[in-house]
């Protein structure tokens, strides 16, 4: 990892998301109903209540656009144009101008690669209610040449047979299929993606930031159609970075805060885009998932984590140890509002981090590297920060059992002797910590708590202080509803 670390360093841009989202600690997930009974000017306003309840100031919707003829309604349609059953465009913009004014943002979610060709036949529902001055792309008059190409001609087609939550295509369908994958590097798909992001959602209805979904997980795919005019085949991972940062560049003029996300994690684009969506990775959902290799590697990447309900989840953690492992390695807490979410549990891991965010987010994660515990039972990961007027060392432990005394021990490295220590417990007060020193090591017990966070101040002021006075929000009791 050191080593991919550094010749990584040596060509990729460096990651410039906005200042709010380096301190954001997490946000609230929701989709909004899909069954037609929702409306913008209440349900909005509900997940940003929510996510200012929970002092995350941070929301993320999916469920606001119009259906396809494809799929129906659904979480992931592809036309973004905002659900005319749910409120106006004006009511759209009116209320997200409401909850930014009460210190909210609010992102949404788009697909990033897929297309029904069915457009720009409207589902009769809505039928008549978009303005004539929205571009609906149309597939047999010309959009289809903006798809992925293969080297025979054929496209790549999405759910050709009934899928999880997807419909089968209709029997006499010329497609066969829901949905095509467009080329990320031809010029009408990344158009329309850019018209769709910058000139509605971040110009026109004043959404604080945006999601382009599938990007960062897909596998990138060839496309050998001559007309689009990349220089090879392979320039689909190319297409996606122009496209994002031509998205940023363009956003950032109207909303100098905009932040960009898409689904999963690709390195190579951490400068194109803000955040990355890897839920819910912290479950234990897939074997071949390792964020806490991610966040060595590239600590000054953000990615946001949590329960994430998808279908036929095979999830080996509880809501509760999945915040767990989301604390311990410093990545930020996704929260799909849900009562199996919504816990104390929740608030207490949110109010623990809220103690330890002001060196967390600036330090470097290093693991379980210079770090041993007398028992095993114990994980504790190691944090440093490292600047001229601040040497901290953080260590973030998981205590799952409640041993009792063991026995924690840090190298100090050149950070120099521990001139000041403190131990913030889950659900507890921020307190004093027996710290016993050699020239070359730090130990101390770990305490019997599930979930807590160490302080050793190696130079700097106000550290353990604004541990003490950090922003704490009420604990949730269980009672609460939000839906
Ligand atoms: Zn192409």
């Amino acid at each position: 990892a050191d080593t991919y670390r550094a010749w990584f360093c040596s060509w990729a841009p460096f990651p410039d998301p906005p200042a709010w989202l380096k301190r954001c600690d997490g946000r609230v997930e929701w989709t909004l109903p899909l069954d037609g009974s929702g409306r913008f000017d209440q349900d909005i306003p509900k997940m940003a209540d929510l996510s200012k309840r929970l002092g995350l100031d941070f929301v993320r919707l999916g469920g606001q656009m119009i259906p396809s003829v494809a799929a129906g309604k659904h979480r992931c349609n592809r036309f973004p144009f905002p659900d005319p059953l749910m409120g106006s465009e004006r009511e759209f913009t009116e209320v997200l101008d409401q909850v930014r004014r009460q210190g909210c943002r609010v992102a949404f979610y788009i697909n990033g690669q897929a297309w029904d060709p069915r457009w720009p036949a409207c589902p009769t529902s809505c039928a008549g209610m978009m303005p004539a001055s929205v571009k609906i792309p149309d597939w047999e008059a010309g959009f289809k040449q903006n798809a992925l190409h293969r080297y025979d001609g054929t496209l790549y087609s999405q759910y050709r047979k009934a899928a999880g939550h997807w419909p089968a295509p209709e029997p006499d369908s010329p497609y066969g299929c829901l949905f095509y994958f467009m080329c990320m590097a031809s010029q009408g798909w990344q158009d329309h993606l850019f018209y769709w992001t910058v000139e509605k959602y971040v110009k026109q209805y004043h959404a604080g930031a945006m999601f382009l979904d599938q990007l960062g997980a897909e596998s990138a795919k060839y496309c050998y159609n001559p007309a689009h005019g990349h220089t090879h085949h392979g320039a689909w991972s190319q297409g996606v970075v122009a496209l994002a940062k031509r998205i940023k560049e363009e956003a950032r003029r109207i909303d100098p805060d905009f932040a960009l996300e898409t689904e999963g994690y690709g390195d190579a684009y951490a400068s194109s885009f803000d955040s990355f969506f890897i839920a819910p990775s912290s479950t234990g959902v897939w074997s071949d998932s390792f964020p806490e290799l991610a966040r060595y590697t590239f600590p000054e990447h953000i990615f946001f984590d949590g329960y994430w309900s998808i279908q036929n989840p095979a999830y080996k953690r509880t809501p509760e140890e999945m915040f767990n492992e989301v604390f311990l390695i410093g990545n930020r807490f996704l929260v799909y509002a849900q009562p199996n979410v919504l816990t104390k549990h929740l608030s207490d891991v949110i109010n623990l981090r809220k103690r330890i965010k002001h060196v967390q987010y600036a330090a470097r994660y290093m693991d379980d590297v210079g770090v041993s515990v007398s028992d095993a039972k114990v994980r504790v990961k190691r944090f440093v920060l490292d600047e001229p007027d601040q040497k901290v060392t953080l260590l973030t432990i998981h205590n799952h059992e409640g041993v009792v005394g063991a026995n924690v021990e840090v190298v100090l490295d050149a950070l120099g002797p521990v001139r000041e220590a403190a131990v913030a417990v889950i659900a507890e007060h921020v307190n004093g910590l027996d710290v016993n020193e050699s020239v070359t090591h730090a130990s101390f017990a770990a305490p019997k708590g599930t979930l807590s966070a160490v302080l050793l101040v190696h130079r700097g002021k106000d550290v353990i202080r604004l541990a003490r006075e950090a922003t704490q929000i009420p604990p949730l009791n269980g009672k609460e509803t939000f839906q």
